[in-house]
């Protein structure tokens, strides 16, 4: 070992989905949206001035916090917007989990969570989801130094409903809990609302799923604003301009469109539900799915061997060779084509 070594800071660090760029591939392991984000965002696109790259953007991201203040109908100072939601999440963990005590986050979830917990040197549990994969509530009304979880989970998808997680942020005044909302536009209402009420609470979202925007890496977290306040100390206190401008400028062209935005929600919405019935016709269980992906299992056929299957058939789709959940596949919901594609396969697959 060379002397310096000595000194290196070692991480298991996260793994994120291939991204394979093969002709004809039909891309379901990133839950990406198949469509193109709203049409105001390439005439944005169209608008960007190179000239205008000389300068620095604005370190407060002002333009982008003004619209998703307009687009929610609320004030400036409850928006943060970072370099995608992981961006913002890594941000809330160094700003609100600086306790002695563990946080505490689900054993499966997004496996990010452990890896910045680790980075950081923040302590952490992770309470075990029941046998259906729910989360168990009353786990999260022990002592914990914060709580984070997704809603909807992922990879489980399951969506939990507003009243349960408003008793998990009553039950803990004394920490923060973030609600990861990552997939929240394809399920249920989502826990902005309860922001007024709860001073404890950050809600976290993100343009990569519902705004068709993975590649602009556009998050935002909501939340009162002294929390906000404290996420900027800490974002600045690490890099002033973590937006760029194109982000800024084409996240803002984003959020004019509503319409557009509700109708490929929409579509994902009625496309999903009905590869629900397909899979369960062919043998597939899996939990009742609230995001753009399903996490399913097969009731003969080993997960493993149908992930290898579908990627000779240059299908892609995210398997996690994990305790509990190495049975599973999660599967994007594409377009219906790609779906229909999928489905094909899988039924001749099944058979043989
Ligand atoms: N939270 C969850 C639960 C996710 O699945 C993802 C996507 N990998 C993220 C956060 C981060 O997404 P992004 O950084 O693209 O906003």
């Amino acid at each position: 070992m060379r002397n310096w070594e000595q000194y290196v800071r070692r991480v298991v660090p996260y793994t994120p989905g291939e991204q394979p760029n093969r002709p004809g591939m039909i891309k379901l392991n990133t839950n990406e949206n198949p469509y193109p984000p709203a049409p105001g965002v390439q005439q944005a696109l169209r608008e960007l001035d190179a000239g205008s790259f000389r300068l620095y953007p604005d370190p407060a991201a002002s333009e982008l916090i003004d619209a998703l203040a307009d687009y929610y109908g609320k004030e400036q100072e409850r928006f943060f917007v970072g370099v995608g939601s992981d961006d913002v999440i890594a941000m809330a963990f160094q700003t609100f989990f600086n306790s002695e005590k563990p946080i505490l986050f689900p054993d499966i979830s997004y496996s990010f969570y452990s890896v910045w917990a680790e980075l950081f040197g923040i302590p952490y549990r992770r309470p075990a989801l029941d046998e259906k994969l729910c989360l168990v509530k009353k786990d999260y009304f022990a002592e914990n130094g914060g709580i984070i979880f997704p809603n909807p989970n992922a990879p489980t998808g399951i969506y939990m409903e507003l009243c349960e997680v408003e008793e998990i942020i009553a039950r803990n005044p004394d920490s923060v809990v973030i609600v990861d909302e990552a997939y929240v536009d394809f399920a249920g209402p989502s826990a902005m609302s309860l922001v007024d009420k709860y001073d404890n609470l950050l809600v976290v979202q993100t343009f990569s799923k519902s705004r068709s925007m993975a590649g602009m890496r556009i998050g935002f977290a909501y939340g009162q604003p002294e929390l906000i306040r404290y996420l900027n100390d800490v974002k600045y206190s690490f890099n002033s301009y973590t937006m760029n401008l194109p982000s800024l400028k084409l996240g803002t062209a984003a959020l004019k469109d509503r319409a557009y935005f509700e109708e490929t929600v929409g579509k994902i919405k009625a496309t999903r539900e009905r590869v629900k019935r397909e899979l369960s016709a062919l043998g597939f269980a899996f939990p009742d799915s609230g995001a753009n992906f399903i996490f399913a299992s097969h009731k003969s056929c080993p997960a493993k061997e149908l992930f290898e299957a579908l990627k000779e058939q240059n299908i892609y789709v995210r398997y996690f060779a994990s305790p509990r959940i190495d049975n599973y596949l999660r599967i994007t919901v594409g377009t219906d084509e790609e779906m229909d594609v999928l489905l094909k396969f899988l039924k001749s697959y099944l058979r043989e």
